[in-house]
């Protein structure tokens, strides 16, 4: 199969779909990998490392997409990938359409097949090509946090682990799935005090029974979180209900109650944050003040660390890669129930039920 694999084009999005390793594994398999010159270049792959591992490097845009049959990429295509698409297409992406109607016509328009990184399942009834990312968050989370608890940053200057004879810094966690497992493990590692809310209790029963008592797991009520808002020194947010905005969880009157230079982690802020003094910020400029509060509230966290980003993701889609390219998307798709799920579009029709509700259209 002819495989094309385009530079991100998407602003600060520096991650690339495939890394020489994979190019190597379908080139081995008698496929043929072309790459867009510099498209490895942000996540720190080089187009002769990409041609040490037999692909091809196409310095022309319009050749690559016109050559390709199967096109992987990492964010959701942009409008001028949009346009390049046509019904010769498979497209193997992130898509997250749900929330972007005019992607969603768009796709449907290109007569291309769309399959959805996000909409993949495993037999643990988890997102096995979101768990990498959310792992890349939860751990970064606490290294973004501990910067900005730094007096320059704007923080309470606070250093995490303590020193002898200085307690160490608190941290709470709201949100114990895979963002805020991984992010109470890197403040346990940390030498942090950490606390984990939870609505379900069959996850804190996980949680407790994994670190046996070194994270404290409490069920998230009211109550809890004035508790966590009055004694933390960094608060991540990592709440996810699934097809939905995240819940407003702390307000901009419960600021009032924490200590001044306290720091809020919102990397639930890609569902809308469960602050409501949240909104959106860049790794350019990735915190803001409010009330006396350091907010971090990177919608992509995973894009400012691209290489270890690149790798953790490519190790979860390669299977699926090499399931499309082997056996064509057609038979991949029914040999797996679980990749099944991630077709999205194909032949100008949604073919997942909760994009097709959220638009209003055929399914
Ligand atoms: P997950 O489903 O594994 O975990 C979410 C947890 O939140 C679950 O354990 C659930 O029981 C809990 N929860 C739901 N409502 C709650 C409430 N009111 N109080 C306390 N806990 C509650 O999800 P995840 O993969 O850990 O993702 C968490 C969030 O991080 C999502 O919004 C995801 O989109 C986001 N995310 C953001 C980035 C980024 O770059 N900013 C990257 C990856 C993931």
């Amino acid at each position: 199969m002819q495989i094309g694999v385009p530079k991100e084009i998407k602003n600060h999005e520096y991650r690339v779909a495939l890394t020489p390793t994979g190019a190597r594994e379908l080139v081995g398999q008698g496929h043929t990998v072309t790459v867009q010159a510099g498209a490895g270049e942000g996540a720190g792959f080089s187009d002769g490392d990409f041609e040490a591992a037999g692909a091809q490097i196409e310095g022309d845009i319009d050749a690559l997409w016109q050559g390709a049959e199967l096109i992987l990429k990492v964010k959701e295509p942009q409008p001028e990938e949009v346009a390049r698409l046509t019904p010769q297409h498979t497209l193997f992406t992130y898509l997250h359409l749900a929330a972007e109607e005019a992607l969603t016509r768009g796709l449907m328009e290109s007569g291309a097949t769309c399959i959805a990184y996000e909409t993949i399942t495993d037999a643990q009834g988890g997102l096995p090509l979101l768990a990498p990312m959310s792992t890349v968050a939860g751990r970064m989370a606490v290294q973004a946090g501990a910067h900005s608890l730094e007096k320059a940053q704007g923080g309470s200057g606070v250093l995490l682990p303590g020193v002898p004879g200085v307690s160490p810094g608190k941290i709470t966690v709201i949100g114990g799935g895979v963002v805020g497992e991984n992010a109470a493990r890197m403040a346990l590692g940390l030498g942090a005090e950490v606390t984990i809310l939870d609505r379900s209790l069959a996850r804190l029963g996980v949680l407790d029974d994994r670190y046996q008592g070194r994270i404290k797991t409490v069920y998230s009520t009211a109550d809890a979180l004035d508790h966590a808002v009055r004694e933390s020194d960094m608060i991540i947010g990592a709440v996810l209900i699934p097809g939905a905005a995240a819940p407003k969880l702390i307000t901009r009157a419960m600021l009032a109650d924490m200590k001044p230079g306290s720091v809020l982690v919102d990397v639930a802020i890609d569902q809308g944050g469960c602050f409501e003094t949240s909104r959106p910020t860049t790794h350019a400029e990735p915190t803001y003040m409010v009330d006396g509060i350091v907010h971090y509230c990177v919608a992509n966290m995973p894009g400012g660390v691209a290489r270890t980003s690149t790798l953790g993701l490519t190790n979860a889609t390669l299977p699926f890669v090499l399931a499309l390219a082997n056996q064509g998307w057609q038979q991949a798709l029914r040999d797996d129930r679980h990749f099944l799920p991630g077709l999205n579009v194909h032949a100008g029709k949604i073919t997942y039920p909760a994009v097709a509700k959220a638009f209003g259209l055929e399914c």
